[in-house]
């Protein structure tokens, strides 16, 4: 169909075309979403110059990335730091991280953090688990059945193996488990490496073709390919014990005199603080989070860099501990699920190619480093947080008792 732009619109106005065929015409990606948004100004009586400004090419974004688009957000970045790090491998790690955001203050809150690891000679990280998971749901006849499935899962698991790593180059199956029974149900925990991927398209495609051999072999309907036992995108103890994405502590032990310099408390203070509102109140509210707010610094940073912005509810998740260790302040962060990649997914967007070579971390063999960065802001920002309370509690605590 040899159409111009407002014949497309004619036609999109009289239902001929849908909102979704338009490059089907243009065979130009980077046209039809300017006449996507035409069509849906007109329609909405708006104006959509700023959603309509932008330099990002919208050719591989509309394959790979988003569907019937009309143009980009705009969200600030801005970036804190340098951050330092000791990481397992001896090597030292200093840079600035971008963090995109509305809410004022909080890269300020993180840049003091920052300030206070590079006082204290960087912070420690270890990555303690590295994992992607895609957990199907089978159903069998009966419990007999579906205790039979699970054992030849376990036994067959080289077979499952080899079927699975044929649909990737990168992926890895380490384990099928655990393997839970509800009633005639069975939930297969498929967990696997990613490389430098967060990995679930990969794994999703993986599992695919593995439950396909199991199918053939046993007697069985697949109920559906993902259950809520992956758990991906949600809240789940599960995670936070067996852990996905890359499970990644990060610790620093402050001077006490870089806590009263910078923190403008005591490590006495910020370990009570610590232990009041951080695990106390977590543990009354029931919550996963016994932390003060890791999922600003990981929404921020995950929308500078082309991260999947739902996993965020996934790196809310962990602890902050604080202790007062010979007079000075130990204190760590344990994010058990952070799913992040330096290739695929959001990270080929050009703004996210960017932050990502802010970081240096961009492409194959560099995701530990990036799961890094992220984990040294997380700590940044716990310690700022949890130390401007202190401080807030310390000076209250002056006042009322005068002292
Ligand atoms: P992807 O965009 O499909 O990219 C991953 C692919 O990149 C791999 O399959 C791999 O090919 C290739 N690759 C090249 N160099 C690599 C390296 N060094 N390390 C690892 N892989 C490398 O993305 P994905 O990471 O699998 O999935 C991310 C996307 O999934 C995000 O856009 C996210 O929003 C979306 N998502 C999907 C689901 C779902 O259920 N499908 C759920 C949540 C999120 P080979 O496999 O051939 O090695």
């Amino acid at each position: 169909m040899d159409l111009n732009k407002e014949e497309i619109i004619e036609k999109l106005n009289s239902g001929e075309i849908r909102l979704h065929e338009i490059e089907k015409i243009t065979e130009d990606a980077n046209i039809a979403t300017d006449i996507r948004r035409q069509f849906i100004e007109e329609k909405t009586n708006t104006e959509l110059k700023h959603i309509g400004s932008y330099s990002i090419d919208m050719t591989d974004a509309a394959k790979k990335n988003i569907e019937n688009q009309i143009g980009t957000i705009q969200v600030p970045v801005g970036v804190v730091g340098p951050v330092l790090i000791n990481s397992e491998d001896g090597e030292t790690l200093e840079g600035y991280v971008p963090m995109a955001t509305t809410e004022g203050a909080l890269l300020a809150s993180v840049n003091r953090g920052c300030s206070v690891i590079r006082r204290s000679n960087g912070c420690s990280i270890s990555i303690i688990n590295n994992q992607m998971t895609r957990a199907p749901v089978l159903k069998c006849k009966n419990v007999h059945e579906a205790n039979k499935l699970k054992t030849w899962i376990e036994e067959n698991f080289i077979n499952i193996k080899e079927v699975a790593e044929s649909t990737t180059n990168h992926g890895k199956l380490i384990k099928i488990d655990p393997v839970a029974i509800v009633g005639h149900f069975v939930y297969p925990r498929f967990v696997y490496e990613t490389g430098d991927s967060m990995g679930m398209n990969m794994v999703t495609i993986a599992t695919q073709e593995a439950i396909n051999y199991i199918e053939k072999e046993n007697d069985l309907h697949v109920i559906a390919l993902s259950s809520n036992f992956c758990v991906d995108k949600k809240p789940a103890a599960l995670n936070m014990i067996e852990g996905r994405g890359k499970s990644i502590i990060a610790e620093v032990t402050v001077p006490k005199e870089v806590v009263e310099k910078i923190l403008k408390t005591t490590p006495e203070a910020v370990v009570e603080v610590n232990y009041a509102k951080n695990l106390v109140g977590s543990a009354i509210a029931g919550s996963y989070g016994y932390n003060a707010h890791f999922a600003n610094m990981v929404a921020a940073v995950f929308l500078a860099c082309g991260q999947d912005p739902a996993h965020v509810v996934e790196g809310s998740i962990g602890i902050t501990t604080a202790e007062n260790v010979d007079g000075d302040l130990y204190f760590s962060v344990t994010i058990p699920d952070l799913p992040v990649a330096t290739v695929g997914g959001g990270t080929r967007l050009e703004t996210a190619t960017e932050s990502l070579n802010i970081m240096n971390v961009k492409g194959s063999g560099n995701v530990c480093k990036f799961a890094s960065f992220v984990a040294s802001i997380v700590l940044a920002g716990e310690l700022s947080l949890v130390g401007a309370l202190a401080a807030g509690h310390l000076a209250r605590a002056h006042q009322q008792l005068g002292r």
